[in-house]
């Protein structure tokens, strides 16, 4: 089978691999639905995880089921699929410990391009499928429920990192796909005040419709300087850090108040050290939270998701700016998502 794969740090292209097998608790999927995220870029470009030969690219994807292993109960082939990005091994103390994204060790629950290949190939395997897989309704569209897989359950984790509560004034930096998505679970969850941050004019629309009351663009002076004005210098109870560099997260400690939260979702990509401004950080007294997550995965959340969209609570589709079609798109949606073009929220690749 054919798959997109990074070749080396910086280079990737199309390779033959062989067909996944399926063990008796896993599936074989074939993708319906495909979308690149910046994470594949931070992977491949700035070596973020270290060197990968060959990986298929790729954890975004809405399949179609076409094997199952011998243990599998609840998926048989012809099922349709929403695939989570993460997808612990569920038979862990880390999971026990509350922790499944971290199953296995740091980070272990990102298994796609990470410990084996991804989803953008012929055909992608899925380990412990009735424990990772989700049953997609007839009545959402793959290329809208192929943004529940990462885009919606990162952004919401953001809301629940940074513990949005009624009324809440939150800023959210960064307000590509993810930070709209951290938009739209912090507005569910009941913000008051939602400070976006950001510069695409695209994004800025999108942010408005998922619930930000106010947009501050990074690009137009210091974003602590413009939040604290916003606030009457009080700073805002929650800040989720989605987008821009490792800057972000001095800039998030400085607009929090006293006792709130910094929540990152950011994949820093480069960097040894992520800076802590002392005296905004009360010298360490300031009871300023700093937390930062992978996004949740399994059945459960993604089922949980499902939800919220099948009853329309919130609309990932709005993300969707390109559609394109067949399986050899994929390096064209994926170079997308590398330059970033002004009218670019997240493409999506249908294959059939
Ligand atoms: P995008 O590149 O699409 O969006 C980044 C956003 O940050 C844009 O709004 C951009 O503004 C803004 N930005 C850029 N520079 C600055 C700056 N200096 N100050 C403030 N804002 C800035 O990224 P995605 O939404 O696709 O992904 C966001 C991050 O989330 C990535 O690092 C990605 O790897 C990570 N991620 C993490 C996951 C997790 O599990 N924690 C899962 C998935 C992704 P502009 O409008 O100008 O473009
Ligand atoms: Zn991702």
């Amino acid at each position: 089978m054919k798959g997109f794969a990074m070749l080396r740090i910086g280079e990737v292209g199309w390779i033959e691999k062989e067909k996944p097998v399926a063990g008796p608790y896993d599936a074989i999927v074939r993708p319906i639905a495909l979308a690149p995220c910046t994470s594949d870029i931070h992977t491949v470009f700035e070596g973020a995880i270290g060197e990968r030969h060959n990986r298929i690219l790729g954890h975004e994807a809405v399949g179609e089921v076409v094997e199952v292993g011998s243990e599998v109960k609840d998926f048989k082939p012809g099922d349709r699929v929403v695939v989570p990005a993460i997808t612990p091994d569920w038979r862990t103390l880390e999971v026990q410990m509350g922790y499944h994204q971290h199953s296995g060790g740091m980070l272990s629950g990102y298994k796609f391009t990470n410990s084996k290949d991804g989803v953008f190939a012929e055909y992608f395997h899925v380990n412990d499928a009735d424990m990772n897989l989700a049953k997609l309704p007839d009545d959402i569209p793959p290329e809208k429920a192929v943004m529940i897989c990462d885009m919606m359950t990162t952004g919401f984790h953001g809301a629940e990192l940074a513990n949005v509560q009624f009324g809440s004034s939150v800023a959210v930096i960064g307000i590509g796909p993810v930070g709209l998505m951290a938009i739209a679970g912090a507005s569910l969850r009941g913000a008051g005040r939602i400070i976006a941050v950001g510069s695409r004019p695209v994004c800025v629309e999108v942010a408005k419709h998922y619930g930000a009351t106010d947009i501050v663009n990074y690009k137009n002076g210091d974003i602590v300087d413009q939040v604290m004005h916003l606030t009457g210098n009080k700073g805002v109870d929650c800040v989720i850090v989605a987008g821009g560099g490792v800057e972000t997260m001095d800039q998030a400690i400085r607009m929090v108040r006293p006792g709130g939260t910094v929540a990152n979702i950011n994949y820093f990509g480069y960097g040894d050290l992520l800076p802590i401004p002392r005296a905004e950080w009360g010298c360490g007294m300031a009871h300023k939270d700093i937390r930062g997550g992978l996004c949740p995965g399994g059945r459960l959340r993604m089922e949980m998701l499902i939800e919220l969209v099948r009853y329309n609570r919130v609309d990932p589709g709005k993300l969707v700016t390109h559609i394109m079609y067949g399986l050899d798109k994929v390096e064209k949606a994926f170079m997308l998502m590398k330059d970033k073009p002004r009218d670019l929220i997240k493409p999506v690749v249908i294959v059939n």
